[in-house]
């Protein structure tokens, strides 16, 4: 059986070489490097939970938190937090696809899927493919999902910076705003400097947050954010990660979350409507814990600081 991958980026690099074990796998990356997404991979250490430990992608490791409303509050992560060079993640994770024998094929962006219920999805990228099943790992812009008429999630932009610097520190500051927040993440030899905003909005915040930070940025990278779960099916084809707006409403991580959609994914594959309703099972609540968690934190931050707990405990995943 022959399974086509769109994106090759964490989810579509792990689905490959999960699905490699039994089935044909061949992933196409629009991109002639893998690992340009802009990221910054800070993911908890259960990211171990899903592919074997290596040490070498690891730039430091995060205990804290320090969110700065009018007063502090330190958020303790259970697990911690790895800083993770994205880039070297996902090729990594590629290289246990190839080893797999998964076709990747680089510098080739998918053009087209051509979908009629109930037939073969076939795509167009350097020329036709069929598959017997097509998923897409394609991110927020995913062609994939638009090709099912499948409807977009929501976004926001996320921009960074990096300052070089040596900080081994093990706490990230964060900075809350009404519809965002800017962060500050010791990288071990730099230190990164971000925004996540409404896209309107963006680029002036953090424009300014660079200046209230005195860093005037050399390189500035950018990329948009999805958040809220859309459909994950259409017949013999299916979505994970970005492509369905799984990122968590606290932080717009979208690793974590992405991998145990994987997982999901791989127990019910080729059931995509089981997979789907299992998607919407584990992740609705999800999100509407966290959307009620984060606006009543924020209530309370700006307006009545000393309601809240100085320290308090933090799953950073939210109950995996
Ligand atoms: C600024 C920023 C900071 C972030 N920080 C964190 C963080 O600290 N921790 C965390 O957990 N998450 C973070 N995220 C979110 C995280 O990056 C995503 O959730 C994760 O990358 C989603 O992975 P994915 O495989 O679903 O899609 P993506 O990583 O978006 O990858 C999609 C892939 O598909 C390829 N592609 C797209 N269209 C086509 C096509 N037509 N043909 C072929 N290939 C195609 C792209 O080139 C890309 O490689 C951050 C995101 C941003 C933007």
């Amino acid at each position: 059986m022959k399974v086509g991958i769109v994106g090759c980026s964490i989810n579509g690099a792990y689905l490959a070489w999960k699905l490699s074990k039994k089935y044909e796998v061949f992933v196409f990356e629009k991109n002639k490097i893998i690992g340009e997404k802009p990221c910054s991979g800070l993911i908890s250490e259960r990211i171990w939970n899903f592919i074997p430990k290596n040490d070498k992608i690891i730039e430091n490791f995060i205990d804290e938190a320090i969110i700065h409303f009018k007063k502090k509050i330190k958020l303790k992560f259970h697990p911690r937090l790895l800083v993770i060079n994205r880039k070297l993640l996902d090729q990594y994770v590629t290289e246990l696809a190839k080893e797999n024998g998964v076709n990747v094929f680089l510098n080739n962006e998918v053009k087209r899927v051509y979908f009629v219920k109930g037939k073969k999805p076939q795509i167009l990228a350097d020329k036709i493919y069929e598959f017997d099943y097509l998923i897409g790992c394609d991110g927020f812009g995913s062609i994939v999902r638009k090709s099912v008429g499948i409807k977009n999630p929501k976004y926001k932009l996320g921009i960074y910076t990096y300052k070089n610097k040596k900080d081994k520190s093990n706490f990230v500051d964060v900075y809350p705003s009404k519809n965002g927040f800017a962060w500050v993440i010791p990288r071990g030899s730099k230190v990164e400097y971000g925004l996540l905003e409404n896209m309107n909005v963006a680029k002036d915040k953090f424009d300014k947050f660079c200046r209230k930070k005195k860093i005037k940025p050399k390189k500035i990278y950018s990329h948009v954010i999805s958040e809220g779960l859309v459909k994950a099916e259409a017949g013999r084809i299916a979505l994970c990660g970005d492509a369905i707006g799984l990122t968590k409403p606290t932080s717009s991580g979208g690793v974590i979350w992405g991998l145990t959609a994987c997982n999901i994914l791989l127990k019910n594959f080729p059931n995509f409507k089981k997979y789907d309703n299992e998607i919407k099972k584990v992740f609705e609540p999800k999100f509407l814990f966290l959307r009620a968690g984060n606006r009543i934190v924020r209530f309370f931050g700006f307006r009545f600081p000393r309601i809240l707990p100085k320290e308090v405990y933090f799953d950073s995943d939210f109950l995996y």
